[in-house]
């Protein structure tokens, strides 16, 4: 039993001492089971141990009274700190059962046993930490938070993801005239922070994810929680040419569905021989004039159906055995210099859009070993009924483009981070 208090809350105030307020829980015979001291500050401190004090002072005195009417033993009341979310320096005293309840006072299974007397075990500095801050993570942090979740983001060095580098986004709903991505991360990074998500903005370098409380290594120093919500993302693969670094967002695009409707009408050229350029190509031959699908060899890899409808498509040619070796353009995108990898033969193609689609690179190398991966280097979920986020090990759950090669969009990528939460926050709920 678990109760909790925070200022301005609705929970009616229970006592004060000395300007503190508790919040306490009596049995029938009048002993203090659970008391809960809400403070912040030296002067708070000293106030929180006189409440404290206080109540052990009364329990005492009711023991002795009982003592020499029942010869009743009456369990000595413990004071444990409150390492969860609420105030700093919050005090509990437990003496009887304890057991979690959402948003409650967080103290590690092992830290803790029925009689709410502490044992040798382990105790979490966080409830969730979450790795990676693009919309997956981000999300997963507002959704921890709003639920009374302590949580730490490491942001990342790229910090809030893949929307950082293009320009307008105008399939994310709620924006009518569409926004920069850079600014819509902005604005949800602002959200989270509201909600007082804690942030490191580097990278995660070592995580132990096998044992409780789970670790996670950044900038040489170790957090630990009993959830970790893991949001890396996944890294478009581009080709490395000069120009195609300064034409991003202006023609050349990783994403069809991104950005595909800003090429209506044109023509556009994709780089890919796997099913995500057939995908890519399909999809912009819905919306361009022609599609150049340009591939280093003379077959394709993908599966023999996309082949199929790919040939099927009218307005899409195959351009086999070439190479893309620069993007033209100054300003935008207005062709890109290819070249026969038999013949060594140059040649320009007049194109406004080069979507590159050769692949992604997940950031999962830091889990390798400890989650599982697959031979492309997704995470596998090992989703159940209760938790659809679940990985391979206990309390810890995957979100967005790191474990989801099929959307990956800023939308999905959002929904599986609330999820990812939802999925802690049961988790944490359930005793995990
Ligand atoms: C050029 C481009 C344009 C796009 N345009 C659109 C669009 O218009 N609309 C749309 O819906 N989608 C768009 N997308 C796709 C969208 O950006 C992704 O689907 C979405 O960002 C995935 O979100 P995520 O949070 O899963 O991963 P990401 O956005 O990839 O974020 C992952 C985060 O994890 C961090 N990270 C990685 N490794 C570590 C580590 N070891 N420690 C800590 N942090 C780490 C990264 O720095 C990053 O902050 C676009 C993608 C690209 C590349």
């Amino acid at each position: 039993m678990i109760v909790r208090f925070v200022p301005g809350s609705q929970e009616k105030e229970k006592g004060a001492v000395t300007g503190v307020p508790f919040t306490s829980i009596r049995n029938a015979a009048g002993d203090v089971l659970i008391m809960i001291v809400l403070a912040s500050g030296v002067d708070a401190d000293c106030a929180a141990l006189a409440a404290v004090l206080k109540t052990e002072k009364e329990t005492e005195a009711r023991r002795k009274r009982r003592q020499t009417t029942h010869s009743r033993r009456i369990p000595h009341p413990r004071v444990i700190p409150h390492m969860s979310a609420g105030p700093r320096n919050a005090f509990l005293i437990g003496m009887a059962n304890v057991s979690r309840s959402r948003g409650g006072p967080d103290f590690h299974k092992e830290g803790i046993n029925n009689a709410g007397r502490l044992t040798a075990g382990p105790m979490a500095s966080y409830d969730v930490i979450v790795i990676g801050s693009g919309p997956a993570g981000l999300t997963a942090a507002i959704y921890a938070t709003r639920a009374n979740l302590k949580t730490l983001v490491i942001a990342g060095t790229v910090a809030g993801g893949q929307l950082m580098i293009t320009t307008d986004v105008e399939n994310y709903p709620g924006f009518p005239n569409g926004i920069l991505g850079p600014e819509l991360m902005e604005l949800w990074r602002k959200q989270a922070e509201r909600f007082k998500a804690a942030f490191v903005d580097d990278d995660a370098t070592k995580v132990d994810l096998t044992h409780k409380p789970l670790k996670v290594w950044s900038m040489d120093e170790m957090n630990d929680a009993r959830t970790v919500i893991v949001a890396t993302g996944a890294n478009a693969k581009w080709l490395g040419l000069p120009n195609e670094e300064k034409l991003k967002g202006k023609g050349v695009s990783a994403c069809s569905t991104c950005d595909g409707f800003f090429f209506k009408g044109l023509d556009v050229a994709v780089v890919g021989g796997g099913d995500t350029a057939m995908e890519e190509a399909l999809y912009l031959s819905k919306l361009c004039k022609t599609v150049s699908v340009i591939h280093r060899r003379h077959e394709f890899r993908a599966s023999k159906i996309m082949q199929d409808r790919l040939f099927a498509s009218q307005n899409v040619k195959v351009i086999w055995d070439h190479v893309v070796v620069d993007v033209l353009g100054d300003k935008k995108v207005d062709g890109v210099r290819i070249q026969n990898v038999k013949t060594g033969a140059k040649q320009d193609l007049k194109v406004q859009g080069l979507f590159i689609a050769i692949g992604h690179t997940p950031a999962t190398e830091i889990f390798r070993g400890q989650l599982d991966i697959d031979p492309r280097g997704y995470i596998l979920l090992r989703s159940t009924e209760e938790f659809r986020t679940a990985t391979n090990l206990p309390g810890v759950f995957a979100a967005g483009d790191v474990h989801d090669h099929r959307y990956r969009q800023a939308v999905t990528a959002a929904g599986f981070g609330s999820m990812a939460a939802l999925d802690a926050e049961r988790w944490l709920q359930k005793g995990g």
